[in-house]
């Protein structure tokens, strides 16, 4: 198996094909071998497991869980590494390479249709610029019992937040209701070619099989979670009162109290409990007119 993350290996193989990494892409391939090594260690991937890869480039982490996983397919956009791939890891029968735009994919259709019998997880070196479509897709997909996946370090401590830090926001409450994160290690610049400008973190998400909340209308959970971020510094009241006009501010304030909060509230501390107990109270209200 060619050692992809040994530069003396990767420099001849990408210039021989004429390869130029694209920035547009999100193209920053993996040059220290522990890293693909440690993420498909910690993903839990093993023979009884059908691994979804969004991205495998040039095939390190693609290599990795290829061997452990019952069956590997990777979603790759950029044609230009066929030939690459060819050699690098044309030699596992366990792995089908799609060359498309995951974005564009039916992921659960994807995922029945390829790894029937096996226990469906989602790993990826993640391109940075689609982070949030990516993640938003594999966690609504509800298919996956696991998502481990690289991110700007930032990305992760967003997803992993706890209520009343700077990191917390919506995106965080979208994540945590699907799953439950565990920041795994820090990744530094140095591990890519090209160097990115920041720190990545690899985070592992595990789906929730059950909630562990009463969510009445999970579309107005997460309306009131948006609208209880859009104004940050301002007052839950007055974040519900411009997400939901049809209360007004009054009705607002009506909903915190009934549900025993202060209408002077900040929704950024306020946990998923919390939130459901205020979601379902509209619902309530929107159900009795
Ligand atoms: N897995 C490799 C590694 O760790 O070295 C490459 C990771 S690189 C950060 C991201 C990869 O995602 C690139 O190969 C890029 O071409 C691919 N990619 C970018 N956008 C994509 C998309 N919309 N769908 C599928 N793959 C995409």
């Amino acid at each position: 198996m060619l050692d992809v993350c040994d530069i003396h290996v990767m420099k001849p193989l990408l210039a021989e094909h004429g390869f130029h990494f694209s920035k547009a892409k999100g193209q920053n391939f993996l040059i220290a071998k522990w890293v693909p090594e440690q993420i498909a260690e910690d993903s839990g991937v093993d023979e009884t497991a059908g691994v979804l890869e969004i991205g495998p480039g040039i095939g390190p982490l693609t290599q990795q869980l290829a061997l452990r996983a019952g069956k590997v397919c990777a979603v790759e956009v950029d044609n230009r590494l066929k030939p690459i791939l060819n050699l690098t890891v044309g030699e596992f029968s366990n792995l089908e390479i799609l060359w498309d735009d995951v974005l564009k994919l039916d992921i659960p259709a994807l995922v029945k249709e390829k790894f029937p019998g096996l226990r469906p997880m989602a790993c990826a070196n993640l391109p940075y610029y689609i982070t949030s479509p990516i993640l938003t897709a594999l966690l609504e997909a509800e298919c996956f019992e696991t998502v481990t996946v690289m991110v700007q370090k930032e990305v992760a401590q967003r997803i992993a937040a706890k209520p009343g830090t700077a990191d917390y926001s919506a995106f965080t409450i979208f994540c945590q209701y699907y799953a439950e994160p565990e920041i795994l290690f820090d990744v530094p610049a140095g591990c890519f070619m090209p160097q990115p400008k920041v720190t990545s973190a690899v985070i592992a998400l595990r789906v929730r099989k059950t909630l562990p909340w009463q969510i009445d209308n999970k579309e107005i959970f997460f309306r009131t979670v948006r609208a209880s971020f859009a104004m940050r510094r301002k007052t839950l009241q007055n974040g519900l009162a411009s997400g939901f006009p049809e209360l007004g501010k009054a009705g607002a304030a009506e909903v915190l109290t009934s549900c025993g909060f202060a209408p002077t509230v900040r929704g950024e501390t306020l946990g998923i409990d919390e939130f459901a107990a205020i979601a379902n109270e509209i619902y309530r209200r929107k159900q009795n007119g």
